[in-house]
């Protein structure tokens, strides 16, 4: 007997049609992306759907965090945050097909002063990356601030030469006008899963929130979800997924 055929949506049927070119191919000269963040987590709430697109068409990506969340993880003890934190990165960055790297910091603490600068500076250029994300630097959380600041110094530092772009968080970025946008609407999935990978930030509480935020951003853009970014007016242009 013959099996009953499946039904399929019009958006999966458009999602498999765009989806299979992207992973078949591989570009001749990958770019190297880092995406900078406070804290677990920050990096994939701005940027995850972006992300995904980009290791989808073969990129790489690097997910930089300037601390290991040490301030807090949930109900468990604060001495075991480094660890939970650190493990719920990793699988984030899996789930992203990205690479988790730390900045040493420690969270809550940032310290913004030349021996940062140069030590963050120093972990940026040892990636040679094309393009960076930062967080946009007016922004409630210190940690927040302080990575705007520590990219935007090495940026400086080594002649503009990668692109750099801000990027927002839900609740803490404040006064930010978007003129780049990336449409996330068929990666939404891998987006949510690895926001869910930092079990212990109780992810129900803020993503839903910054779904709206990518909903709005695609109602400004045409797309059903978009991711949305503030180039650096010095900054060249990056090649946006
Ligand atoms: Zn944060």
């Amino acid at each position: 007997m013959k099996p009953p055929a499946l039904p399929i949506s019009r958006r999966e049927l458009i999602a498999s049609a765009l989806a299979l070119p992207l992973l078949a191919e591989s570009p001749a000269h990958p770019l190297k992306i880092v995406v900078a963040g406070g804290h677990p987590g920050d990096p994939e709430c701005g940027c995850a759907g972006t992300i995904a697109r980009y290791t989808a068409l073969g990129h790489n990506v690097v997910l930089l965090y300037l601390n290991r969340g040490e301030g807090f993880c949930g109900g468990a003890s604060l001495s075991r945050c480094a660890d939970i934190r650190t493990a719920e990165a990793e699988k984030a960055c899996q789930v992203l097909k990205a690479r988790a790297l730390f900045g040493g910091q420690y969270d809550g603490r940032a310290i913004v002063d030349p021996p940062h600068y140069d030590d963050f500076a120093r972990v940026l250029a040892a990636e040679s990356p094309d393009l960076v994300f930062t967080h946009w630097p007016i922004d409630r959380h210190r940690d927040h601030r302080a990575v705007s600041m520590l990219t935007l110094d090495a940026w400086l530092k080594a002649g503009k030469r990668f692109a750099l772009y801000y990027y927002e968080v839900a609740e803490d970025t404040m006064m930010f006008s978007p003129g780049d946008y990336v449409d996330i609407s068929l990666v939404e999935s891998r987006r949510r899963a690895a926001c869910y990978a930092h079990a212990s930030q109780q992810p129900d509480k803020w993503y839903p929130k910054q779904v709206e935020i990518t909903r709005f951003r695609g109602g400004e853009s045409g797309f059903q979800q978009a991711e949305a970014f503030v180039r650096h007016p010095e900054s060249k242009i990056g090649l946006l997924p």
